[in-house]
C-alpha cells in the first residue's frame, strides 16, 4: 500500500473542507474547528463562477443535492427597476462550466459532506477526513508541522494547512509579520427572502426575479446619483430564495463587532440606506427576517504563503472583496493545487511541493485581488470582460503549471 501523509487542516470553512475533500482520496487527513458543527453557516448566497465549479466537478460535488441554480450573465438595472444594460453569458459554452448560484449554507453543508461521507457513497478511495469541531488551534510549528491546542496539546503532522479564514491568528507564523485586513469603506447587508414571502407581499415576482423573464441574470440595482449604492441579487435554492447584497460606503466604524462573517445587521438601516429606491425593493427589503452585515475587506497580497511544511489557504492566504465574487473560486483553486501532494511521495520532498504550490497558486490570486480593488472602482466594459476570461479561463492546477513551463 502506498504510504500516506498525515495532514492536518486547521478550519472547516470553504477551503479547509475542499481540502479535506481533495486530500482524504490519498492521505489522512483531520481538520480542527473552533466552531461548533453548525460553524460558518449563513442563510446568504454565494457565486461559485466557472473556474470554482470546474473544480467542484472534480470532487463529486452535486448540484441538484445544492439546489444550485444557474446563471446566463448579468443585467445593470436603475433604483426604481428599469433596465439599463444586458450582459448575457453563456459560460458553460465560453469557460467550460457553468456559473452556479447556491445557498451558502447548503454549499457549505455539500463540502462537508463531500469530506466527511464514507468512501463508497462518493464511490471513492481512501478514508473519510475527520472533522474535530470546537477545537482552537491557538499555535502552529511550521518547520516541524505540530499544532498547539487550548489545552498545552501540541500534535504533529506531516503537512498542515492553515485555512483559518481572514482573520487568521497563525498568518504570521508563515509571514513573519502581522499582516491584517484592511477594510475597504464599504459595507455589506446581505439578506435571503423567499418567493414565497414577496408573492405574499407584492402579490407577484417582479420582472428581476421571475424565472420566466429574468433569463438566470444576476441583477445590479445602481443608486445612479453618485452615492456608490448597489444592490446585486440572483436566484438561489432551486429559485425557492433571492440573495440580495446592499453594498453602500460605511458610515461609522463598527470595529471588532464586525470581525464575523455572520454578524447580526440593523435591518431599519439597511431599509433607511435604500429608501430611495422603488417601492418593491423597499418592501422586499422589509420582509428580510435574517439580515447580516459585513464590512467589504482584504489583505495585502503576501511575499510568501509556505514555510517548511505549513501552507496558507483560502481567505488566511488572499481575502478579498466579493466586488468579483471570487474569494471561494481562489479557496477551491487553492485546495485543487493541494493534488501535487501525491500518493507515495516521500516526505523530505513536501517543503519542495508546497513551494511549488505557492508559485502556481500565489501569483494568480494576487492577480484576482489587484482586479477586485480596481472592479470596486468604475472600470469599462471589456476590462470586465477580460478579468472574467481571466477568471473563468482556469482549468487546474495541471494545466497551470504546464502553461508556466
Ligand atoms: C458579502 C460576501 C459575499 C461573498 N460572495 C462571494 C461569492 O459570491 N463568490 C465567492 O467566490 N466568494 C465570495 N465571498 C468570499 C468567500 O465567502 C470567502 O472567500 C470564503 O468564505 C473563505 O473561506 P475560508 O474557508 O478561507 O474562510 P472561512 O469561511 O472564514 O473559514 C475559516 C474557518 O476557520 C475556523 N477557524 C478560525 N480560526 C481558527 C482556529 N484558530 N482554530 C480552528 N479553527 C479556526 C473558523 O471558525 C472558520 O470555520 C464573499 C464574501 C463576502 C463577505
Amino acid at each position: 500500500m502506498t504510504a500516506k501523509l498525515r495532514i492536518i487542516i486547521v478550519g472547516s470553512g470553504l477551503a479547509g473542507l475542499a481540502a479535506a475533500r481533495i486530500l482524504r482520496e490519498h492521505h489522512d487527513v483531520t481538520v480542527y474547528e473552533r466552531g461548533g458543527t453548525d460553524t460558518a453557516t449563513g442563510g446568504q448566497g454565494i457565486c461559485l463562477f466557472s473556474n470554482g465549479v470546474k473544480i467542484l466537478q472534480t470532487m463529486g460535488f452535486d448540484r441538484a443535492r445544492v439546489g444550485a441554480v444557474p446563471c446566463y450573465g448579468y443585467r445593470a438595472l436603475d433604483k426604481n427597476g428599469n433596465q439599463l444594460q444586458d450582459f448575457p453569458v453563456d459560460f458553460k459554452a465560453k469557460y467550460g462550466a457553468d456559473t452556479l448560484a447556491m445557498k451558502r449554507s447548503d454549499f457549505r453543508d455539500e463540502l462537508l459532506l463531500l469530506a466527511t461521507a464514507p468512501s463508497e457513497h462518493l464511490g471513492i478511495q481512501g478514508h473519510p477526513a475527520q472533522v474535530i469541531f470546537n477545537t482552537n488551534v491557538v499555535d502552529i510549528d511550521p518547520e516541524e508541522a505540530s499544532i498547539t491546542l487550548e489545552d498545552g496539546s501540541v500534535v504533529g503532522a506531516d503537512v498542515v494547512i492553515i485555512a483559518d479564514g481572514v482573520h487568521s491568528r497563525l498568518r504570521h507564523r508563515i509571514v513573519g509579520s502581522d499582516a491584517r485586513a484592511k477594510k475597504n469603506g464599504m459595507t455589506c447587508y446581505r439578506v435571503a427572502v423567499s418567493a414565497e414571502a414577496v408573492k405574499h407581499t407584492l402579490g407577484y415576482l417582479p420582472a428581476w426575479w421571475d424565472p420566466q423573464t429574468a433569463d438566470g441574470r444576476i441583477s445590479a440595482f445602481q443608486a445612479g446619483d453618485g452615492s456608490n449604492r448597489l444592490i446585486a441579487a440572483y436566484a438561489i435554492r432551486n429559485a425557492e430564495y433571492m440573495n440580495l447584497a446592499c453594498v453602500f460606503p460605511t458610515r461609522q466604524n463598527r470595529g471588532n463587532v464586525l470581525e464575523s462573517w455572520y454578524a447580526d445587521g440593523n435591518r431599519r438601516e439597511m431599509i433607511e440606506t435604500f429608501d430611495d429606491y422603488y417601492e418593491p425593493m423597499r418592501k422586499i427589503l422589509g420582509i428580510a427576517t435574517e439580515v447580516k452585515v459585513w464590512e467589504l475587506q482584504d489583505i495585502d497580497p503576501l511575499p510568501n504563503w509556505n514555510r517548511g511544511r505549513t501552507i496558507l489557504i483560502g481567505d488566511a492566504a488572499h481575502a478579498m472583496t466579493p466586488m468579483q465574487g471570487q474569494g471561494a473560486n481562489m479557496a477551491l483553486e487553492d485546495a485543487d493545487a493541494l493534488r501535487l501532494l501525491r500518493p507515495g511521495m516521500s516526505r523530505k520532498d513536501i517543503s519542495s511541493v508546497l513551494e511549488q504550490v505557492d508559485g502556481v497558486r500565489r501569483p494568480r490570486a494576487t492577480r484576482v485581488l489587484r482586479d477586485t480593488r480596481v472592479q470596486a472602482k468604475d472600470i469599462t466594459l471589456e476590462e470586465r470582460i477580460a478579468n472574467l476570461d481571466y477568471n473563468c479561463g482556469y482549468n487546474g492546477v495541471f494545466e497551470a503549471l504546464k502553461a508556466m513551463k
